[in-house]
């Protein structure tokens, strides 16, 4: 039986671990996810308030939008998270959206991450969180992976599907592995930077706009508020309302070595100045967004690279095509699709 690893448990990660099994059975593969941070979802995370979990706020990615020439490509993937109810077509008011012909938009009533765990629920891959991946060499014909806790443990297949910064940050024999061409082509890779803020309230607050999600175009510091329950299409007087703001790329990036809580703080009083009357919330989580969205992708958007055949080493993920939804499938698509003659 092979062991694979998959780093990292966003929806390139769930949907590599998804495709895998419906290649392989369990008795011919063994599926493992790292992932280093507390839950899965990467930057299709959903975040609680730490007052009441049913009050939730997508801090990332907020909709998928389905555009005409991937309707009938991933048509198979829409039905699947359609039929489940893990999407539902968008119908709140979004103003300043650009609305396009033949252009369908989607929300997820569990919030965000409810797409990526769905794949990996599908996938019954072990998955250990707080495996922060930091080394990574060859040992005896296997790959030998390893976390700053201490953990150690050895892979027939590795599958990277980090942001392409990190991949370039890993230690061990993978920085030779990279050759000086391939290491060119990362380098080039690009990704915007943003802060997202989410409040959460407790149940029974009003947040009276008559709006659910709003872009905003002449702010420097805000492009975006939405209210997360209104957009999801899920409100309801047991839930506790949130507020999402994500800030404007150009603020992000000048404020991305900042100290966050000043950070908060002014993304807070810029806020007020649009919205007055809005509530002070239970709690409060700054993210900030290093690796946004890829403004530059890897040359010709392979959708994977191969790093090393015998044992094999893939890395994906939106870097080497595009950052969203569909981006993510054609790349795990194509990792597993490599990966298939390698195994
Ligand atoms: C603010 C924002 C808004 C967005 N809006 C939309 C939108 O509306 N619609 C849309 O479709 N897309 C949107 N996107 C883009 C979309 O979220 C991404 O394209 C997609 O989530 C990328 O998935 P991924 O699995 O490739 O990478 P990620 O989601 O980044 O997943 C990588 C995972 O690897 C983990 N990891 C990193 N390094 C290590 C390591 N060394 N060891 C172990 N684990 C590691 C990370 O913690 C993370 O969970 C948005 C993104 C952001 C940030």
């Amino acid at each position: 039986m092979a062991r694979v690893l998959i780093v990292g448990a966003g929806l390139t990660g769930g949907l590599c671990a998804a495709l895998l099994r419906r290649e392989l059975p369990q008795r011919l593969l063994h599926i493992v996810v790292w992932e280093k941070a507390r839950g899965a979802g990467g930057r299709m995370s959903t975040s609680r308030s730490a007052h009441d979990p049913k009050c939730t706020a997508d801090l990332g990615a907020q909709y998928i939008t389905r555009e005409p020439e991937y309707a009938k490509k991933h048509q198979s993937f829409y039905e699947d998270l359609l039929s489940h109810g893990v999407l539902k077509p968008l119908t709140a008011t979004i103003e300043g959206m650009t609305i396009k012909e033949g252009v369908e938009n989607f929300v997820t009533p569990q919030g965000i991450s409810s797409i990526v765990k769905h794949y990996l629920n599908e996938s019954g891959a072990d998955i250990f969180y707080e495996h922060h991946v930091t080394q990574i060499c060859l040992k005896a014909g296997k790959w030998e992976v390893c976390s700053p806790t201490g953990v150690v443990d050895q892979f027939d297949v590795v599958v990277l599907t980090i942001p392409v910064p990190q991949i370039l940050q890993l230690q061990g024999d993978i920085t030779n592995i990279i050759n000086r061409s391939q290491r060119q082509q990362l380098e080039s890779v690009s990704y915007s930077s943003r802060y997202a803020l989410g409040l959460f309230y407790e149940a029974g607050i009003q947040i009276d706009v008559p709006w659910a999600a709003q872009y905003i175009s002449s702010n420097p510091c805000i492009r975006f508020i939405s209210i997360d329950n209104k957009k999801r299409n899920i409100e309801s007087p047991d839930i506790g309302p949130s507020v999402v703001v994500h800030t404007t790329v150009s603020f992000g990036t000048k404020h991305l070595e900042s100290n966050i809580e000043k950070i908060q703080q002014l993304i807070l009083e810029k806020l007020k100045e649009i919205i007055p009357i809005v509530p002070e919330p239970t709690s409060i989580k700054c993210q900030r967004w290093r690796y946004s969205q890829v403004t530059k992708a890897f040359l010709g958007c392979p959708g994977q690279i191969t790093l090393h055949t015998k044992p094999f080493l893939v890395c994906g993920g939106d870097g080497f095509i595009h950052s969203n939804f569909d981006g993510c499938i054609d790349s795990a698509m194509s990792i597993v699709e490599a990966l298939k003659f390698n195994l």
